[in-house]
């Protein structure tokens, strides 16, 4: 746990401490199905579609509240087209970046969740 006082408790999750970060650092054991420079994507541990997977910055950043890289925010969504096409989601797909708790955000390393092989309603729950 990071303890600087400029973190006040609010930023629980270091790197060390994030699972996400566990995984772009080989520290997990995940099937990596994309990978470019700055991001790789991988299948959600718990599926809610044919088609889930995940794609994250391999640099931490909590979430979209506090991520200001342009860059990264930029290349984030060309990544998630990548991995769409490579995919076969022609069809169609939903691009869900949850944030923060009523935003249903339970890891806390911004990442895309792309959903495919089936219709999706609106509005979601
Ligand atoms: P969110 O609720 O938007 O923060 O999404 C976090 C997602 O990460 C959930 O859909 C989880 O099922 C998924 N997840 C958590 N741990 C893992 C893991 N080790 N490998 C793959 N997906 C994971
Ligand atoms: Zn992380």
């Amino acid at each position: 746990m990071n303890d600087s006082p400029s973190n006040s408790g609010l930023d629980l999750d270091s790197d060390s401490n994030c699972i996400f970060c566990k995984i772009v650092k080989k520290e997990m054991q995940t099937k990596i199905i994309y990978e470019n420079d700055d991001f790789i994507a991988f299948n959600d541990i718990k599926p809610v579609s044919p088609t889930h997977i995940l794609v994250i910055p391999k640099k931490h950043y909590k979430n979209l509240f506090e991520a200001n890289d342009k860059d990264m925010l930029g290349k984030l969504l060309l990544a998630v087209k990548e991995v769409a096409t490579e995919k076969g989601l022609g069809e169609g797909f939903r691009t869900v970046i949850n944030t923060g708790d009523n935003g249903g955000q339970t890891v806390h390393h911004i990442h895309a969740h792309v959903l495919g092989g089936r219709f999706h309603k609106w509005p979601p729950g």
